[in-house]
């Protein structure tokens, strides 16, 4: 014998059910096939009588839906001449179900025991018709209703099973029973005097699980809408992966803990018995499964699976009067257990001070009220303080029957879920040690079941979710670099990069598996109209965990932002100077941000484009050395227009020819004045771990103060013609000392300048090529031969690639 339970999904149309016939047609023994109702219509149901009772007649719209559901599938699954006899079957079932509906309806209220006859229907009606197809395609099949095999108490809602009776009936019925498949509906039972009763939701699993056990089946096949027990919920962590073979303890505490695919009391009456239990998908029934069966000794790992439970409560009793008194724990657990609330987690400070338990949120209520109620004396008298109440939280448990032998995986777990920002409120770890529980909000379940799924399963790759603003040339020629990198990143960094998120000045788009980025500009074009508000806030709402936002603007209002993103935990990659060259305070306040939650705000590109500039000012500073002075190139324009002005063309056209080979800023004088330059000397210094601000830093303009007061482009021009005489002079002065102009940064001794100097032959600046950037760092360990970097500092390829870098930075972080 063989029992087989198909769920919800995989009855829920005519064209599921006829897989359905295929795999249990496959079967030689005789089969035991336990149904779910169509997926969904338990929860129609339920809806329906809730309705009904709140005297809305609503309900009778969602029985119109039940009906359509059944009768669609009938229409599929006959042929036209048996039509009329099923629907009037059916039509009579829901007749019957109406006219409780309309009990309810018309008394204004319900009952479990109501609630039991009513969320049956689906079963029934499923399992009819799923047996009657079978008949219908030449199967020697029987359907047997489960309220005359499984016997239980009259706890409504959640029936206790009555073991010893319910075996009778199943062997007394299968001992006469001849047909190779017996069909029968899952979840629903009866009391002793036929009371309508059911085994709590998702009971279905259960149902098939005593049958296996009083049939003796030699195996229970679980069939549903996923290929087996997977390291964590498929649907919430897409990497998770399907474990072969468990062990009966270690699915009891997944299945416990929230992995829905297995309801928690199925193992219960298979396990003494040792049937082996596999879950089956029925959508790709060649893929294998995962077998449970009795020890499989973890097959060598230490954590199998990670589970979770939403909408969960911590009720926490405190006081002084609690410490070394005995009996209130008992008094504590009694109240809870009397008004039949179930205890998820508890946990105890070793100091007695407080008891905290984690229980459903729609219990809080009504725990709360009792267990004040059973202290109201020593609250009262101020030994106890009233019931804390936490609610909107979650429980994300990692489980493996190995553990136990292992150190150091509930360390990992803290600090896992701790780098991506996620509170624990509370822990707990079961006396087997087969699983270490954390309390957590409720809004981080899918971040923290990555992030430990990342930890525990995935320890090679490393997933990196980016939001990118601004794509203009630097922007575009970092996706361009993302796109042509992304399986190399994949395979020898053990990096997976995604875009999740892109925004220009017009439009701003989201795609929560990644952007294809070969195609991005035509997903943005189709896009929202781009808002700075709504970006972070998507951001903030998809949680993910390695979150990076990457500003590549030059736009205040962004820079603005980093602080918001970094209290989230979001890092910050920038090729923007605004943020880093404006007051301390601020600087230094997003520096700290990104200490306190985790997150690095990176800007190499600030200095020197795509020059490891600041990354290796960072490691002198680490490990011990002083920066004493600075010199440096840092304006690849300027070294532009310095290189072409040699005495044969004039400064005005030398400067236009920059502007429009794209040297230059649209406005010249932001490069011409210097205060670029400015700014990125001001971040060298304060990276060297001084505390500067703009305004200390001596500008020796080389444009006479007209052309800085100019408000145009051609007025600014026409200075440069006016003036012409005097460049000329300044050109002439060097060269007649062999000399080449340069325009220079320094800092030295707490002060920093920049200005145009003379450059003699032999110094590092003289054959500073095109758009070049150089710096020399003068350090303790450096003194007299200076650490030199040089190289382009400028252009959109360069500047893409320090940004690369910096996010690689934050993948090894
Ligand atoms: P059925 O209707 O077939 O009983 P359920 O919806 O009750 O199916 O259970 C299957 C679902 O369980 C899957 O679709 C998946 O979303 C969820 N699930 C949660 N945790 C796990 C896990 N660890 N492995 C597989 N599925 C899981
Ligand atoms: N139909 C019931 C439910 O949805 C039982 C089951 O499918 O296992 O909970
Ligand atoms: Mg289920």
């Amino acid at each position: 014998m063989k029992t087989l339970k198909f769920g919800g999904t995989s009855v829920a149309n005519a064209n599921n059910i006829k897989l359905v016939k295929d795999i249990v047609s496959q079967n030689q023994a005789p089969t035991v096939v336990v149904v779910s109702a169509f997926g969904g219509v338990t929860d129609l149901l339920l809806n329906a009588l809730d309705l009904a009772a709140k005297n809305e007649i609503g309900y009778k719209e969602i029985l119109s839906q039940i009906e359509e559901r059944h009768f669609n599938a009938i229409k599929l699954l006959f042929p036209v001449a048996i039509h009329s006899g099923l629907i009037s079957k059916v039509k009579s079932e829901l007749n019957d179900l109406e006219t409780l509906l309309e009990g309810a309806f018309l008394i204004g209220e319900t009952t479990q025991r109501l609630s039991d006859k009513v969320v049956s229907y689906g079963e029934l009606l499923s399992s009819y018709l799923i047996s009657e197809h079978f008949k219908a395609e030449g199967l020697d099949a029987i359907l047997k209703n489960g309220r005359e095999l499984i016997i239980t108490n009259d706890n409504f809602g959640n029936a206790s099973v009555n073991f010893s009776k319910t075996n009778e009936q199943v062997a007394a019925f299968f001992e006469n029973n001849s047909h190779k498949i017996t069909v029968v509906p899952g979840f629903v039972a009866a009391t002793e005097d036929g009371d309508a009763t059911t085994l709590g939701r998702g009971g279905s699993d259960f149902t098939a699980a005593i049958l296996a056990a009083a049939t003796n089946s030699e195996i229970l096949e679980i069939w549903t809408d996923v290929s087996g027990m997977y390291t964590a919920n498929p649907k919430l962590v897409k990497q998770a992966k399907c474990v072969a073979h468990i062990s009966y303890e270690e699915a009891m505490e997944l299945s416990h803990f929230g992995a829905k695919v297995l309801y928690p009391p199925t193992i219960q009456p298979v396990l003494n018995k040792e049937i082996p239990i596999v879950i089956k998908n029925t959508f790709e029934p060649e893929q294998e499964g995962t077998l449970i069966t009795k020890n499989t000794n973890g097959e060598g790992k230490t954590v199998r699976g990670i589970s979770h439970i939403g909408n969960i409560s911590l009720l926490s009793l405190e006081g002084p009067g609690m410490v070394g008194i005995p009996g209130i724990s008992k008094r504590f657990f009694e109240t809870i257990s009397q008004i039949g609330v179930s205890v998820v987690l508890i946990t105890q400070a070793s100091s007695e001070h407080s008891i905290c338990i984690g229980i459903a949120d729609k219990d809080v209520a009504n725990a709360s009220k009792a267990v004040n109620l059973a202290f109201e004396y020593e609250i009262a008298s101020k030994k106890i303080h009233p019931v804390k109440v936490e609610t909107d939280l979650a429980i994300v448990a990692l489980v493996g029957d190995n553990m136990k032998s292992h150190q150091g995986l509930s360390g990992k777990m803290f600090s896992t879920l701790g780098k991506n920002n996620v509170n624990i409120r509370a822990i707990a770890q079961g006396a087997s040690e087969r699983n270490i529980s954390t309390v957590i909000d409720k809004k981080d379940i899918k971040k923290a079941l990555n992030a430990l799924h990342e930890a525990f399963f995935e320890e090679n790759i490393k997933q990196l979710n980016l939001f990118v603003m601004g794509c203009g040339n630097v922007g575009s020629k970092l996706l361009q670099q993302l796109q042509q990198q992304h399986s190399y990143l994949k395979k020898e960094l053990k990096l997976n990069v995604r875009v999740i998120g892109i925004a220009n000045s017009r439009k701003m788009v989201f795609q929560e598996g990644g952007i294809d980025l070969s195609n991005w500009q035509d997903t943005l074009d189709s896009g929202t109209i781009a808002n700075q508000e709504a970006f972070i806030s998507k951001i903030k709402e998809l949680n993910y965990r390695n979150s990076i936002f990457v500003d590549n603007t030059a736009n205040a209002t962004v820079a603005a932002t980093y602080s918001d993103y970094l209290k989230n935990s979001i890092s910050v990659v920038t090729c923007n100077k605004i943020a880093c060259s404006s007051e301390y305070q601020n600087y230094l306040s997003l520096k700290q941000l990104a200490k306190k939650y985790n997150a690095p705000f990176l800007f190499e590109t600030n200095v020197g484009a795509g020059l490891p500039i600041l990354d290796t000012l960072k490691h002198l500073i680490v490990s011990g050395d002083k920066v004493k002075k600075i010199q440096a190139v840092l304006s690849g324009s300027l070294n532009f227009v310095f290189n072409n002005f040699n005495g044969e063309t004039t400064f005005h056209d030398v400067v236009k020819q920059a502007q429009e080979q794209g040297y230059t800023e649209p406005d010249p004088t932001i490069d011409l004045s210097g205060i670029d330059v400015a700014r990125k000397i001001l971040i060298l210094a304060r990276e060297s771990g001084y505390h500067l601000e703009l305004t200390d830093i001596e500008n020796e303009a080389f444009l006479p103060e007209e052309s800085l007061q100019t408000n145009s482009n051609e007025a600014f021009f026409n200075t440069l013609v006016k003036y012409e005489s005097d460049f000329q002079k300044r050109y002439k002065n060097a060269a007649d000392k062999g000399c080449k102009l340069k325009y220079v940064a320094q800092f030295e001794n707490g002060k920093a300048k920049v200005g145009l100097q003379e450059i003699p032959q032999g110094h590092d600046f003289y054959n500073l090529e095109g758009s070049d950037n150089i710096v020399l760092f003068y350090t303790e360990r450096y003194p007299q031969q200076p650490l030199i970097i040089k190289g382009a500092g400028a252009g959109a390829d360069v500047t893409a690639s320090g940004i690369f870098a910096d996010i690689v930075r934050i993948g090894n972080f």
